[in-house]
């Protein structure tokens, strides 16, 4: 049985940067967003978080070994369509039953070799997942080898729309491609349903708990130390020495690199980092904008304690 903290939500919630502050806590192994792994690592072969290529990266080689006997007994290709058959946001209602097919079963398992594997190599007592899916997370409820517990990050649907609006490369593909963008109210379509996923998840009777991200900014010590202990870790008392607040009072965190399999740009960052609110939107989502998402989203903004007017905060 391998513990594995998810972390759930809409993209550009915030999830890479708390994924990193965890994964300088002890007894932690992050592996970035897994559910690309097949794609992107084994086929396209981009850089781990580590800078090297996959196939060059010593832990992903491991993990390999210890997980499927090598990578090369390992067909993406058949991941990727078991992927397409059983993880897909239209799926949910299906797999938010008791029971699932031997297809479900079969792909929630590499991520459990790979997770068991990970735990293996580091001699971690919890591995993070940062795929944020909703659909994976549901996938991997019916795993049986998997203590799954599933860290929910919510931010204000308008920073996470506006987010969204940007244009970011990916630093993997050398400067020819960019991330996905979306309008601000596709953006908030999507934050609506994906965060009203993760709230039937807890229902359904798996570990669910949500965080916001304004408040993991606003004190990263104490979201720290609540999110591990969801994920049953017990920490020493200087297990959050990383985080240091300087002169002007924000908090810093030095940050090693780590070996993750995929995500946001932010994940080859190494050193000193500022964990701080990103409030852009407040001033370059045009006020429309707000409002529109504001309204979209306004159902579980309100259960979520943000303010359900497009007014400042
Ligand atoms: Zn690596």
């Amino acid at each position: 049985m391998v513990r594995v903290l998810f972390l759930g939500g809409l993209g550009r919630s915030g999830t890479t940067l708390l994924e990193r502050v965890l994964g300088c806590l002890p007894g932690v192994c992050t592996l970035g967003e897994v559910v690309h792994l097949w794609r992107r690592d084994l086929l396209d072969n981009e850089r781990c978080g580590c800078g090297r290529p996959f196939s060059a990266c010593d832990f992903w080689r491991e993990v390999g070994d210890r997980a499927f006997g090598g990578w090369h007994r390992v067909d993406p290709h058949h991941v990727l369509r078991l992927q397409d058959r059983v993880e897909r946001t239209r799926h949910i209602p299906k797999l938010a039953g008791r029971t699932c097919d031997n297809q479900v079963r079969e792909y929630a398992d590499q991520y459990a070799r790979v997770y068991a594997a990970a735990a293996a190599v580091t001699g971690a007592r919890v591995v993070i997942d940062s795929s944020k899916h909703a659909s994976l997370a549901y996938c991997l409820r019916h795993a049986p080898d998997i203590d799954l517990r599933v860290a929910h990050v919510v931010r204000d649907a308008r920073g996470v729309a506006y987010s969204w609006t940007k244009t970011v490369t990916r630093p993997e593909s050398d400067g020819r491609e960019t991330m996905t963008r979306y309008s601000p109210s596709r953006a908030a379509l999507l934050w609506s349903a994906h965060n009203a996923a993760f709230g039937l998840l807890g229902a359904r009777g798996t570990a669910v708990r949500r965080f916001r991200y304004e408040e993991f900014v606003a004190d990263p010590r104490g979201t720290s130390l609540a999110i591990a202990a969801f994920a049953g870790l017990d920490l020493p008392a200087d297990a959050l020495d990383f985080l240091a607040e300087g002169a002007d009072g924000v908090v810093h965190a030095d940050l090693p690199a780590t070996h993750s399999a995929a995500g946001n740009p932010m994940r080859f960052r190494t050193g000193p980092v500022e964990v701080r609110a990103d409030d852009t939107w407040r001033t370059a989502l045009p006020p429309n904008q707000r409002r529109l998402v504001a309204a979209i989203a306004a159902p579980l903004h309100g259960a979520y304690g943000y303010p359900i007017t497009g007014r400042r905060t």
